[in-house]
């Protein structure tokens, strides 16, 4: 038995179930018994018929009281009914056309179905159920578990294929947590626990198997954060910055006043970089809320003290747009800020390197082309972040590595509740602006179904005629770029051409060079484009205070969290701002989301409302780097795991920093293949 072996060897795993397989992002034995049930549905205490209820799933057991009846209703509708009867009365059962079951009952036997019921007073239904004869337990008589699926593959067949799986394990797995742990924490064997996790006896069993493999997963990803940073932060001693270069020089100057939050937290960065330790702070603060001149502040005093700063941004939009916000602050301070970007030319690029490492810049603006080796400064005093979770904890060390034990600013507009925030950024201390400018209007947001698209329209027209630029967002339809990038492209193609043939209307999507997106955007930027038609590529921080009005195509499709970046974009002007956004179905979870965005402005309590409808999983998703997903945990629910574990963990690293202990051999072994590579914190 090997868990790297490929699933195609599993039993009753074919050449298309492996292609479906694969699509769940099953490639290997291992996989397969790990992917874990989403649900399960209690198939094994029967019901008494008087005693259903209508719309609910329930199991029955009775007597066939009559030769099945079909009804042919249509050409291609024939429907099968069935009476059977318990001590308590008659229930009708139905299919649609499958006439094999006609063979499969006799009168007078006694059959279990397991289905939805419905109701009308003394009239009981069961529609399409799964049934099994006699004391057969195929579909009934248990606890099945329900995966997350999607077409072409059914429950019934993974359910199989699992089973096959784990007779192939045959309780063979080897233990992942330590006995000591197991003893203390009450857990189950590794063993067991697989078998209940996707077979339990009980719903104790289930809730008990989930339990220790949430613990084991929650466990290995704070032992690996907490051996980061160990390994980062082990030299405790930096810069003491000098306490004559006075942040409120500044403040003083600023055309506007800064908020209190604000304030409050330039104090906080002010003391971290007066004081000889460094500093390791996040800044988290929502859209809008004027994080920029902060860093700006902060780097005014590094440069004062007598030191570089190094500011890195995700995207070159964002770069230049830095450039310019930190000119025009600090120029007047003769501090000399420079952009670095892959675009920039080889002799500019040569002539900045020189310059950085003779001192002459001070302020070292740019992107991911900062981290490369040739990158030599001075004397790195600071380095700032920002959109945190586009960067790693790597990262962030390679970059402080060009200083000595430089301060480290992490800024990001990611709105991640505090209580989670404090857990996952252990090693940051966390900083938070609360508060918006004074004066900003409030976005107005509205929720409408796509069927409202020509209202929406006009009303588009209705700004731009005023003068303002409109953003239109697609989703990401798939994984797949190529099909992504064309529905974006389609979309604008037809807007060009029809509805808004007499504006000027561009898109841009992820699969274009960095080079073709920068100059859409700066065109966006100089006014020279009314409509950008895009992918979420604009979701960091672009700054384009004309912009009045975004649409949002399939909104159900986004996360809250991300929706409220993508609002972010607008609202940055003078001008009353909208949000439209469009959603297509109308289950009561996509109309409730919906609501919170056309209610709420404020990031916090939108990204703790997202945590609570979809779970940890998709909140996080593959976007947000940073983060590792999770096979099973949800930071929602088992945050009261989480803190245990938390605290475990620093226990366990204040002992046996590196793991080397016997009686830690398996939590290395979880740290070093489960999270290793994985974690970018
Ligand atoms: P974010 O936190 O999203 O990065 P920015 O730093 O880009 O926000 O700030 C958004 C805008 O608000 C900028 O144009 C900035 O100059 C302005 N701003 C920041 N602080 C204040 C303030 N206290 N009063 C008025 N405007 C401010
Ligand atoms: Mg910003």
């Amino acid at each position: 038995m090997d868990l790297n072996n490929d699933v195609k060897y599993v039993k009753g795993v074919g050449p298309n179930r492996v292609v479906l397989l694969n699509k769940l992002g099953i490639y290997t034995l291992g996989d397969l018994i790990t992917y874990y049930p989403r649900d399960y549905e209690d198939r094994s205490k029967p019901k008494l018929i008087n005693e259903l209820v209508d719309g609910e799933e329930a199991l029955v057991r009775g007597f066939v009281t009559s030769k099945m009846l079909e009804l042919k209703v249509r050409k291609n509708l024939a429907i099968y009914k069935l009476i059977i009867r318990d001590e308590t009365g008659p229930c009708t059962i139905t299919w649609y056309n499958q006439p094999y079951l006609k063979k499969m009952f006799t009168v007078g036997n006694e059959y279990s179905f397991y289905g939805k019921v419905s109701r009308k007073g003394n009239r009981v239904e069961m529609n399409s159920p799964v049934y099994d004869g006699g004391d057969s337990q195929k579909n009934t008589g248990k606890i099945v578990p329900i995966y997350p699926l999607t077409f072409k593959l059914s429950q019934n067949t993974l359910r199989q294929i699992i089973e096959n799986g784990l007779k192939e394990v045959d309780n063979q797995l080897e233990e992942t947590i330590p006995e000591y742990l197991r003893k203390n924490y009450n857990l189950l064997n590794i063993n067991n626990a697989i078998r209940n996790i996707h077979f339990p006896q009980e719903f104790s069993d289930y809730k008990n198997a989930r339990t220790r493999f949430v613990f084991e997963e929650l466990l290995g990803m704070q032992l690996a954060l907490l051996k980061l940073k160990n390994q980062y932060t082990s030299e405790k001693v930096g810069i003491k910055f000098d306490e004559n270069a006075k942040m409120s020089d500044v403040i003083n100057d600023l055309p506007f006043r800064l908020t209190k939050a604000q304030l409050r937290v330039l104090e906080e960065i002010d003391n971290n970089m007066e004081s000889p330790k460094t500093m390791n702070r996040l800044l988290q603060g929502d859209v809008g809320s004027g994080k920029t001149i902060v860093s700006i502040i902060a780097a005014y005093k590094a440069v004062k003290s007598g030191y570089q700063v190094a500011i890195m941004a995700p995207t070159a939009i964002l770069a230049s747009q830095h450039l310019e916000s930190f000119t025009e602050v600090l120029n007047k301070y003769g501090i000399k800020c420079k952009l670095l970007t892959s675009s920039v030319t080889k002799k500019n690029k040569d002539e900045i390197l020189e310059e950085l490492q003779s001192g002459e810049i001070d302020i070292l603006i740019g992107t991911h082309a900062i981290l490369e080796d040739n990158v030599v400064f001075k004397n790195l005093g600071l380095v700032v972040t920002d959109e945190q979770h586009r960067f790693g904890v790597r990262q962030r060390s390679k970059i402080a590595a060009k200083g000595k034990n430089p301060d480290v600013l992490v800024m990001t507009a990611t709105p991640i509740p505090r209580t989670l925030a404090l857990i996952l950024y252990g090693d940051l201390d966390i900083s938070i602006i609360d508060e918006l400018p004074p004066n900003r209007k409030k976005i107005e947001t509205y929720a409408v179904r796509s069927s409202m698209t020509e209202r929406v329209n006009n009303f588009v027209r209705k700004l731009i005629l005023e003068g303002r630029q409109a953003y239109i967002v697609c989703p990401l339809v798939e994984e797949n770029e190529d099909i992504d990038a064309n529905s974006v492209i389609e979309l604008a193609e037809d807007y060009k051409n029809n509805v808004f043939k007499d504006f000027r209307v561009e898109y841009i999507h992820g699969k274009m060079r960095p080079k073709e997106k920068d100059e859409i955007m700066q065109k966006f930027k100089d006014g020279e484009i009314d409509i950008l038609i895009s992918t979420t590529v604009i979701e960091v921080g672009v700054n384009v205070p004309n912009s009045s009005i975004m649409v949002v195509e399939n909104a159900e499709r986004f996360g809250l969290a991300q929706l409220h970046q993508l609002r972010g974009r607008v609202g940055r002007g003078d001008y009353q701002s909208y949000c439209i956004l469009k959603y297509n179905g109308g289950s009561q979870v996509v109309r409730e989301r919906m609501k919170i965005m056309q209610d709420t402005n404020n990031g916090f309590i939108i990204a703790e409302k997202d945590l609570e409808l979809r779970g940890s999983g998709e909140f996080f998703g593959t976007r947000q780097h940073g983060i590792p997903e999770f096979k099973i945990a949800n930071l929602f629910e088992d945050m009261p795991i989480l803190q245990t574990v938390q605290a475990l963990a620093i226990r366990i690293i204040d002992e046996d920093p590196e793991l080397e202990q016997e009686k830690n051999k398996e939590l290395r072994k979880i740290v070093d293949k489960k999270f290793g590579d994985r974690i970018e914190i």
